[in-house]
């Protein structure tokens, strides 16, 4: 490698060894450090700024569900206007897993997944024998007693700030918004040219304003169809637009901020190992928590060092597997609060390349999609942080 390369690696990917997982930058470089940032950038005193954004009046979020930073990087010419913002830009790495859920919680609070406690697409409850799908929810968990923290949307408002929140109105009342991005006026929108008009007038309205634009449709996308697949970069082209549209609807001196919550891999049917089919990975096993991409496993009472060596010893070739403790020790969910442990599988398997591990009985839905997100690698974890000054 040249100097004039190594001037060039993105701050997120430096220290990344090949085999070794991509590691999150808790308190440096992750979605969560973005939620402070911005807060902090609007003048919200007591926020940590670490990735140095500059100070406003109104700033913009917009996050792209699924828009990972090698996707947008292989993909010039179907965004040309994220593209170019890209040559500026530097990634972040998401957090651990690299999940809807887990990402936009870290936003929302500006808080690592191990003290928000959203640990994942599906986790157990602690002392029941079910898993929560945090996408689903399910009504006899209490949103905010499982996240009782503070989200930006609430310090923002409680600073003088106007919090808005734009999105479908399908996730105005989820338990995922109730969790993590409560205390935000919502703005339902529900086509590409609603975000755009519907942000616009909202940050019209007063200043200072903290705005958070949702788009969920481009990971729908690379779910069923591949996020190699044509149908993917048609999909990008829209993101495009949309992303270009607001910069120019925005009212004058809006900071506008691009990024998403994860990136995404397509995953081979020859590279699908099927927990549903393998008694070495049933026995001992409770509950089989997670997704695909990062499986949190539950060991019955006295057995997790089983499942553990049972694990390690069939995955060992394609994931990474490690034990609770050691996963918490070595920082893959930041510091991990009071009570939020028990949330986390006895055993993590992340896989170390494009494969997964689905569960084709039990989750018939989730292991048939072509394209899955979750784990350690570069191409789940990078996510951009796009910057475009309006007017
Ligand atoms: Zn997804």
């Amino acid at each position: 490698m040249t100097t004039g390369e190594a001037a060039t690696v993105p701050a997120a990917q430096r220290d990344v060894q090949p085999g070794a997982p991509a590691l999150p930058r808790y308190g440096e470089l992750t979605l969560a450090d973005l939620g402070t940032s911005l807060l902090a950038s609007l003048g919200v005193p007591g926020e940590p700024n670490p990735l140095g954004l500059h100070l406003a009046d109104r700033v913009c979020l917009l996050v792209i569900d699924g828009l990972g930073w090698e996707l947008l990087r292989d993909h010039p010419a179907a965004a040309p206007f994220l593209s170019e913002l890209a040559v500026t830009a530097a990634p972040l790495t998401a957090g651990f897993p690299a999940t809807t859920a887990t990402s936009l919680s870290s936003i929302g609070t500006g808080l690592p997944p191990g003290q928000h406690g959203v640990l994942g697409y599906q986790v157990r409850i602690p002392g029941h024998a079910a898993l929560l799908n945090a996408l689903r929810w399910d009504r006899a968990v209490d949103p905010v007693s499982w996240q009782p923290a503070a989200t930006i949307f609430e310090r923002a408002a409680a600073a003088g700030i106007a919090a808005i929140r734009v999105a479908r109105t399908a996730f105005r009342d989820t338990g995922l918004s109730a969790a993590s991005m409560r205390g935000a006026d919502y703005r339902p929108a529900d086509s590409l040219g609603a975000l755009v008009a519907t942000a616009a007038s909202a940050l019209a309205e007063r200043a200072p304003a903290l705005a958070m634009v949702y788009y969920g449709e481009l990971d729908g996308t690379g779910h069923a169809c591949g996020c190699r697949s044509a149908a993917w970069r048609y999909q990008l082209a829209h993101v495009d637009r949309l992303a270009e549209q607001l910069a120019g609807a925005l009212p004058g001196g809006t900071v506008l901020y691009v990024t998403a919550d994860h990136g995404m891999v397509d995953v081979p049917q020859r590279d699908r190992i099927d927990a549903d089919r393998m008694p070495q990975l049933q026995a001992g096993v409770s509950l089989l928590g997670g997704e695909p991409r990062a499986r949190h496993v539950y060991a019955r009472p006295g057995a997790a060092a089983d499942v553990l060596a049972a694990w390690a010893e069939t995955l060992a070739d394609t994931c990474w597997v490690i034990g609770r403790d050691q996963a918490i020790a070595d920082g893959w969910f930041g510091p991990v609060g009071d009570g939020l442990a028990d949330r986390i599988g006895d055993v993590i398997a992340a896989p170390r390349g494009p494969s997964a591990v689905v569960a084709t009985v039990t989750e018939p839905r989730e292991s048939a999609l072509i394209g899955m997100h979750g784990s350690l690698t570069t191409a789940d974890q990078l996510v951009p942080l796009l910057v475009r000054w309006s007017g």
